[in-house]
């Protein structure tokens, strides 16, 4: 988070940093947050295989993501993701049948601005190979074997972690 130097109401420089996400005005008695934000990630899993989709976009622009992305206001965790699936692979998925898997802390840095987020996954089962198209801020997407998941390439803390505790129950043969 970049400093911020004035009131975003009164725009008084008494503006100060209470704590590591907190402002407070001693002008006007505005108070802000830096609240962390949630995110929703896919693991669509066909047969052995696990869909993952490289990062078109900074921060880690190139490397492998879960499909997903940022909550909007409003949203549920399964309708964001429903909308994000749609955007970046055209796919028309029900939402309630995500089935949750885990949360995970991380960061994200976007435009000069430290974002704390929340990443929930949640595992979805295909039937088939569905069609899907590369759009939005992803640029490719490919089938992985859950036994083979590229670790050194994978974009994100909480995407490692949560892709690290799938193999391990999918060797435990939950997802077979
Ligand atoms: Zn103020």
């Amino acid at each position: 988070m970049p400093s911020l130097r004035y009131c975003p109401q009164c725009a008084s420089t008494k503006f100060k940093q209470i704590d590591v996400k907190q402002w407070a005005c001693e002008q006007c008695q505005f108070n802000y947050f830096h609240n962390m934000a949630s995110t929703a990630g896919a693991l669509l899993i066909f047969e052995d295989e696990l869909l993952l989709v490289e990062r078109a976009i900074n921060p880690q622009k190139g490397y492998w993501d879960l499909p997903g992305g940022f909550i909007e206001y409003g949203e549920s965790l399964e309708q964001g993701l429903q909308r994000e699936l749609n955007e970046e692979l055209g796919l028309e998925l029900a939402a309630e049948k995500f089935v949750y898997f885990g949360s995970f802390a991380n960061q994200y840095f976007y435009n000069q601005v430290l974002y704390h987020t929340c990443d929930s996954f949640f595992v979805y089962q295909l039937n088939n190979r569905v069609s899907l198209q590369a759009r939005d801020d992803v640029a490719a997407w490919q089938w992985h074997s859950l036994k083979n998941i590229p670790f050194e390439r994978v974009a994100f803390k909480s995407v490692k972690q949560g892709l690290t505790q799938l193999s391990q129950q999918n060797q435990n043969t939950i997802y077979k």
